[in-house]
């Protein structure tokens, strides 16, 4: 599976120019590179996370939207929603912030 260089508008920036990886640019990448800063930007923002689709998924995102406004720990998180792992906490943490940026783009 091959990635094409595409042109994109620098994430970071704003700036137009070559995509290098995370919506990138070449010097912004590389900047972020250097300074151990990558984590910052994600992998695939473009790409839709997983969504809750029945109705006790989406109560169950909603808690968590809740859980995350009130600043509550991830071990309260865990427990509050019955979760097992931190993968479940990522998984709902990727759709939040999936409807938290469709709602300010809208
Ligand atoms: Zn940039």
């Amino acid at each position: 599976m091959s990635q094409k260089r595409r042109r994109i508008t620098c994430i970071c920036c704003q700036q137009p120019g070559i995509h290098r990886g995370r919506q990138l640019i070449e010097p912004c990448y590389d900047r972020a590179w250097a300074h151990r800063t990558l984590d910052r930007f994600p992998l695939q923002p473009h790409a839709t996370p997983w969504l809750p689709t029945g109705p006790h998924g989406r109560k169950m995102l909603a808690r968590y939207t809740e859980l995350v406004a009130e600043r509550a720990s991830r071990k309260r998180i865990l427990w509050e929603l019955g979760l097992e792992t931190e993968r479940s906490i990522q998984r709902y943490e990727a759709a939040r912030r999936h409807l938290a940026s469709q709602e300010a783009s809208a």
